[in-house]
């Protein structure tokens, strides 16, 4: 009955949205945001994420839905790295997924928030305060979007080589900004240039950082190498303002269906 009921809201909407169309209203009018909240999520339950989204995006298959993670594979941890965070850019599974990691920038660009929510992409975005700090509004929209949004520093500076203390409160500070701007507490750093030394796991395992995140190199991930049940990928090499965020990322999404594989969300599987 709920469902039939909401069939009719929607098709009663859409109507609506026609006719406002049809008089030269020049208000976009998403049927889905016009139900509100409660009934939106309702409605996408039970017709899926955005019908049709994927070949708005360019794809010419939707996105098949992850997995539901299996146990984490066993993993070595050396005596002497007991209690420090791992440092990954492959996950141990044997499911065919990858998972999608963004530097800064995520949040300047529009688009790049409309497709995360039209393809359902759980994607997760590394943050840096005194950078992205300003958008935090923008952040706020990625995260409604279904971003994970997670740890890139106070600063972008460079952690290898600095004291403790330096790279203790890059990491910290990063934390506690994300945490009170947003409600959260990050538990993965992804490490400015992805440069990191010994000092850093020790700091970061301080600041409740679980692991670091870093990636796998562009060309693991290219036209000819394959792609590995895991892999972390950074389709957006910051500073290549040429490229956009939502271009590359659409890229890399073609190329993985190619293979067979989907996106996962990588917290899922730590
Ligand atoms: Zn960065």
């Amino acid at each position: 009955m709920r469902a039939r009921r909401l069939r009719a809201l929607l098709a009663a909407v859409l109507a609506a949205a026609v006719l406002a169309g049809a008089a030269g209203c020049a208000q976009s009018v998403d049927p889905i945001e016009r139900l509100g909240k409660k009934a939106a999520q309702r409605v996408r339950r039970s017709y899926g994420p955005h019908e049709g989204a994927y070949r708005r995006w360019g794809l010419a298959a939707p996105l098949a839905p992850p997995p539901r993670p299996a146990r984490p594979l066993p993993r070595h941890v050396e005596p002497e790295d007991e209690g420090l965070p791992e440092v990954l850019d492959r996950v141990p599974t044997h499911d065919r997924v990858v998972f999608l990691t963004y530097d800064e920038g995520a949040e300047r660009d529009p688009r790049f928030a409309e497709m995360v929510r039209d393809l359902r992409l759980p994607v997760s975005v590394f943050l840096t305060d005194s950078r992205d700090g300003p958008g935090y509004a923008r952040i706020g929209r990625l995260r409604a979007a279904g971003a994970t949004i997670q740890n890139h520093t106070l600063d972008h500076a460079g952690l290898r080589g600095r004291p403790y203390a330096e790279q203790r409160a890059q990491i910290c500070a990063g934390r506690d900004r994300l945490r009170s701007r947003l409600v959260r507490r990050p538990l993965l750093l992804r490490p400015p240039y992805g440069r990191y030394d010994r000092t850093t796991l020790r700091a970061a395992a301080d600041c409740g950082i679980k692991a670091l995140i870093l990636w796998r190199p562009a060309h693991a991930y290219g036209r000819s190498t394959a792609l590995h049940p895991g892999d972390i990928l950074r389709p957006h090499e910051p500073g290549r303002p040429q490229t956009s965020l939502t271009t590359e990322t659409i890229r890399v999404l073609r190329r993985l269906q190619s293979r067979g594989f989907t996106v996962a969300r990588l917290e899922d599987y730590l």
